[in-house]
């Protein structure tokens, strides 16, 4: 994507601000156990590959929630920032981040067997349980799981 598409975004406080350039304007909802604990709420991301570009990177808290992912998050005011795989640059942004999200498509719901009863969003969705998550993540990266 060219400069054009760079969007601007940040976390509550200020001290993180960045631009990134999302891959399309379709994202997503996690609702499995870690993301819901770690965003208050389902987690709504999209892919935005190794595009994001940081201002300042010392607020910058990373947490390593599983062999394979990490979580990164304003270490000045908690905002949740991004999940981004440790085997690659595939970052996931919270869409909460920009500052504009004209033209943004909630395309999916992954972990849908996770959620609990007390929300349910009315959006129409391609929604996964993580079983299926697993299984199509599995085949692209031989074996291993991706929470
Ligand atoms: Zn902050
Ligand atoms: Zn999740």
């Amino acid at each position: 994507m060219g400069q054009e598409d760079k969007l601007e975004g940040g976390c509550l406080c200020g001290a993180v601000r960045f631009n990134a350039s999302p891959e399309n304007k379709r994202f997503g909802a996690c609702h499995c156990d870690m993301c819901r604990r770690w965003t208050a709420g389902a987690y709504l991301s999209i892919a935005c590959g190794d595009s994001v570009e940081i201002q300042d990177e010392t607020s910058i808290g990373v947490y390593s929630s599983s062999k394979w992912a990490e979580r990164h998050f304003c270490s000045k005011c908690g905002t949740s920032l991004w999940y981004k795989l440790k085997n690659s640059s595939d970052c996931y942004v919270s869409i909460e981040l920009f500052d504009k999200t004209e033209g943004f498509d909630f395309a999916s719901q992954i972990y849908i067997d996770c959620k609990p009863d007390y929300y349910t969003f009315s959006n129409e969705t391609k929604n996964m349980t993580g079983a299926e998550v697993e299984a199509a993540f599995a085949t692209l990266n031989s074996g291993e799981t991706n929470v």
